[in-house]
């Protein structure tokens, strides 16, 4: 059985701390462009500066939409419920991975035949 007070505790404080690491990784993000810039900087340092950013912006707005996601199946009711296949997910299984919409055999399946 789901506790949906504790997970959703979980899922608000994951929420949390990424859209801070996500604040983080800006902040230094400016920082190391402002110390590139007054060595001289150019084209290559603004390159250098828009990967860094949208590799980690990518990777955070990933983990935000599956952590949206997850809150969003919590307050309809289907959290919990594999997305896949319709099968109870091992609360184990959802222990570890909060925000899966998936049981961990369709995980696998989509892992393997997904890209
Ligand atoms: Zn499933």
């Amino acid at each position: 059985m789901i506790d949906r007070v504790e997970t959703r505790r979980l899922l608000l404080l994951d929420r949390c701390d990424l859209l801070v690491r996500f604040h983080q990784a800006l902040d230094r993000a400016d920082n190391d462009y402002d110390a590139f810039d007054r060595l001289g900087g150019n084209d290559q340092a603004g390159h250098w500066y828009a990967c860094l950013v949208s590799r980690l912006s990518d990777w955070d707005l990933r983990a935000l939409g599956e952590l949206l996601a997850a809150l969003d199946r919590l307050e309809e009711g289907s959290y919990g419920s594999c997305a896949a296949c319709g099968a109870v997910i091992d609360t184990q299984w959802l222990a570890n991975h909060r925000y899966s919409a998936t049981c961990s055999d369709c995980a696998v399946t989509m892992d393997v035949g997904g890209s």
